[in-house]
């Protein structure tokens, strides 16, 4: 690729926001250029089964919907670099995007790099991941049916998360490491109060059992004397936060305290005028596939119109 030309738009990341800002760019004829990463896909490639993305009566796997998007992206010419970004300077136009010594030079950049959930970080974890252990509740919950689960974490997720667990699971187990909870007074008034779940506290999971197949155990330690047990239960949910995939944005575009980038209301702008960003890198409120292709396509059209408005 010559890197004195200037793209149109340059995609970061392809996961539902990503790729569906490319579909809207491109029948836009904007030509968008998708730089899709070396995980290309996003969180929907470690996702089972989905049954709430619209259009799917029967369900699709989430690497089988990325791929269906991916495609429809493709029939309208968005070219792909299956590698990551490794430096980006927004200082001036045309914005600069590094693939390793390669630079790519584009009138505007939709940023849609996600987050990433955060694991424990168990060897027995990363082995029954699909297989009873998950990091989405909204996801996978309904798969665990009658079925008593455990769910990690003492923030407004895990509680949020293990109250809509309890209308599928016949029990719901939550775990947190202390005994004080960073979730909201609200949350945790509706957790204690809720019959389904049973509070454990001071208490770390340190191994996931199974029997190869699926879970079938937690092995938890008691942080104040040490003391390990074991917890029978079919499922693990790991809700002790996200990471917004920022890092290449550090000191370039503002952020809110966690990492999300500031997007203005109602929009995909970002402080940054021609940079424009969708999907779960700049909402950490809903997360789903289809609220991050809701916001690529937002991105698409705000970059159309702010590119036209140039006289681009
Ligand atoms: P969070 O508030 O950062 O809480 C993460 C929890 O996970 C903490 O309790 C933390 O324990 C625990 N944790 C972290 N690393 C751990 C590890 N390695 N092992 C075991 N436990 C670990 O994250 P969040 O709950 O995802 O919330 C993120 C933000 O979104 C917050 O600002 C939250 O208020 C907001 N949110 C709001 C709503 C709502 O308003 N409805 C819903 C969801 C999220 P410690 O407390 O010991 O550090």
């Amino acid at each position: 690729m010559d890197q004195n030309s200037v793209e149109k738009v340059i995609i970061i990341g392809s996961g539902p926001a990503g790729l569906t800002a490319a579909i809207y760019a491109a029948r836009a004829n904007l030509k968008p250029l998708m730089i899709e990463g070396e995980e290309a896909g996003g969180q929907l490639m470690i996702t089972t089964d989905v049954e709430n993305f619209p259009g799917f009566d029967k369900g699709v796997t989430g690497p089988d919907l990325i791929s269906v998007m991916r495609k429809q992206a493709e029939r309208f010419e968005t070219r792909f670099i299956t590698r990551n970004v490794t430096k980006v300077d927004f200082s001036q136009r045309p914005f600069k995007v590094w693939v390793g010594q390669t630079l790519h030079q584009a009138e505007s950049v939709i940023i849609s790099t996600g987050a990433s959930a955060k694991w424990i970080g168990l060897e027995s974890e990363k082995q029954y991941r699909n297989r009873g252990v998950s990091a989405c509740a909204t996801c996978d919950g309904a798969f665990f049916k009658n079925v008593e689960v455990a769910i990690v974490g003492g923030g407004d997720t895990a509680m949020e998360e293990a109250n809509f667990l309890t209308r599928f699971a016949s029990k719901v187990h939550l775990i947190h490491r202390r005994d004080v909870f960073r979730a909201s007074k609200i949350m945790q008034d509706r957790t204690f109060k809720n019959p389904k779940i049973q509070i454990h506290t001071n208490k770390e999971v340190t191994e996931v059992l199974g029997n190869g197949k699926q879970v079938t155990a937690l092995r938890l330690s008691d942080t104040a004397n040490k003391a390990s047990s074991e917890m029978p239960v079919g499922g693990l949910f790991v809700a002790i936060g996200h990471r917004p995939n920022t890092d290449l944005f550090k000191d370039v575009l503002d952020m809110d305290e966690n990492g999300y980038l500031k997007t203005k209301p109602g929009s995909s702008y970002t402080n940054v005028a021609g940079v424009f960003a969708a999907g779960d890198v700049q909402d950490h409120v809903y997360r789903q596939a289809i609220t991050a292709a809701g916001t690529g396509c937002m991105a698409a059209i705000d970059c159309e119109r702010w590119l036209e408005a140039q006289g681009n």
